[in-house]
């Protein structure tokens, strides 16, 4: 339960990268997927891996858990943290 009802909710890096498959997919509902939006055009590691996902997904004629690697996901995350660390703080 939260105490504002009313704002949509915001999506962490981790989130997005969970939830990358069902955004291209379409299977995201679309209060999801504009915080979804909004977070990858403020993001630009996000929005890199968005568009990286985009192609990889043409490609390969179709989404999968699979493509993303363990390794592409660990650096992703590598890549994320440099980015928080740098913004602020
Ligand atoms: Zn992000």
């Amino acid at each position: 339960m939260t105490p504002h009802g009313c704002d949509p909710p915001s999506l962490s890096c981790r989130d997005l990268v969970d939830l990358v498959t069902d955004y291209l997919e379409g299977a995201m509902d679309p209060a999801t997927a504009a915080s979804f939006e909004r977070h990858a055009h403020d993001c630009p590691p996000c929005l890199e891996h968005l568009e990286q996902m985009k192609l990889t997904v043409r490609a390969a004629g179709g989404v999968s858990d699979e493509a993303i690697t363990p390794e592409a996901r660990s650096a992703l995350m590598e890549r994320f943290r440099d980015w928080n660390a740098g913004r602020g703080g």
